[in-house]
């Protein structure tokens, strides 16, 4: 293909809405074309459903072929390795650069990983998801004590999810847990990861490892040969070294219209991009994706642009790996069969919504 009018970059949530729109019959004219590392996008909020065995991969997973096909937007496959964002250009790891008009990254965050002193310890990042699925899969073979870092809904729902196939599970958090959610839910989550049999730890940053020790700064905290890296997010480092202007998080600032504050060109949603008010989730990469199909198409007709207001999210689900969920509403909270039943509703609608 000779370099195409838009490079949508990463099959992330906001990417799959722009999608989903496009194959309605919203589909701007000109070259598109989409760059995914992985023949299919997967969904993270069914992944600790999946690792629970409570789905199958493809329960997880979209397409993306057939949703490409029908949006009329090409499926070029490859990792980027590099991003040159004056030129607007991509180096992929296959050693090929591809380069476009306009981009729009929607390439997600990477769990950091504490510094690791001499070996011992397995460490694994729950991103990517493919590798991480490869790898937990060979873990599972062999069941060792685990320890999780992170305690946000991520880790919380991993924690759940995988209590019971190790045999002892330890999570550590840099604040406290769900940090944010009500004292209602961090109680109803306390109770829920006490009852399996998970040992917490709050307001424990882990500094590094030594070994087969995690440690904080105030020494060992934990001894053992896994360690599963659920915690915040980070900036891929690509992005780092692309010459985009990041905001003090170190992901990419971004203005009302979804586009580098540095380079206009450049549209960046979801997990990799700053935004005031706009916190990184899913939920929020989702709402992203109207404005930012409204966007691209309007660059590419030479329209006005529209400012995204990022909505409030009211209600958070947080699954408890046994078919039921917690739910954060307003301060308010509740759990059991019922919220398990709306959450898995919710991710089965997105899943559907996708597919063609
Ligand atoms: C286990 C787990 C459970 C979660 N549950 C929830 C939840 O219930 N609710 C919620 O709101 N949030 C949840 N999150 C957080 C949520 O997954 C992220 O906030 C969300 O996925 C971010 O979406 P995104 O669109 O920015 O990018 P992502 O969904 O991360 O997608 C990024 C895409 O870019 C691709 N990509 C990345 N690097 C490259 C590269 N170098 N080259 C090419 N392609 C690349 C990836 O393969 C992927 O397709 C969960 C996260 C985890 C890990």
């Amino acid at each position: 293909m000779s370099n195409p009018d838009l490079l949508l970059v990463g099959a992330g949530h906001s990417h799959l809405g722009v999608l989903r729109r496009w194959a309605r019959g919203q589909r701007p004219p000109g070259r598109l074309a989409l760059l995914s590392d992985s023949p299919h996008a997967w969904y993270a909020g069914r992944l600790p459903g999946l690792l629970a065995g409570r789905y199958t991969e493809t329960d997880c997973r979209i397409e993306l072929a057939p949703l490409c096909h029908a949006a009329g937007v090409e499926l070029l496959q490859g990792v980027v390795t590099g991003l040159d964002a004056d030129e607007r250009r991509l180096a992929l790891a296959d050693g090929r650069t591809l380069q476009a008009s306009w981009l729009s990254l929607n390439v997600g965050a990477a769990p950091p990983a504490p510094e690791q002193r001499g070996g011992g310890m397995q460490v694994l990042g729950v991103k990517p998801f493919a590798a991480f699925l490869a790898a937990w899969s060979e873990w599972q073979r062999d069941p060792q004590p685990l320890a999780i870092v992170g305690a946000g809904a991520a880790g919380v729902e991993l924690a759940l999810a995988l209590a019971g196939q190790v045999p002892e599970l330890s999570q550590f958090c840099a604040g406290a847990l769900l940090e944010g959610g009500s004292p209602g839910l961090r109680l109803r989550a306390l109770g829920h990861l006490r009852q399996r049999g998970v040992s917490g730890r709050e307001h424990c940053p882990i500094s590094h490892i030594e070994g087969q020790t995690l440690y904080s700064d105030a020494g060992a905290v934990w001894h053992g040969p896994r360690l599963l890296l659920a915690s915040g997010s980070q900036p891929l480092p690509w992005l780092t070294h692309s010459g985009l202007v990041c905001a003090d998080d170190g992901f990419i600032q971004i203005g009302r219209t979804l586009q580098s504050h540095s380079h206009p060109r450049i549209f960046a949603s979801g997990d990799c991009a700053s935004l005031p008010d706009a916190p990184r989730n899913a939920w929020q990469a989702t709402r992203q994706a109207s404005q930012l199909a409204a966007n691209l198409s309007a660059v590419l007709q030479e329209r006005p642009l529209a400012r995204y207001r990022p909505p409030r999210q009211r209600a958070l689900l947080v699954a408890t790996g046994d078919g039921g969920a917690l739910l954060d509403w307003n301060g308010w909270s509740a759990g059991g069969r019922l919220c398990g039943w709306w959450r898995d509703l919710c991710d089965r609608q997105f899943i559907l919504r996708h597919q063609v």
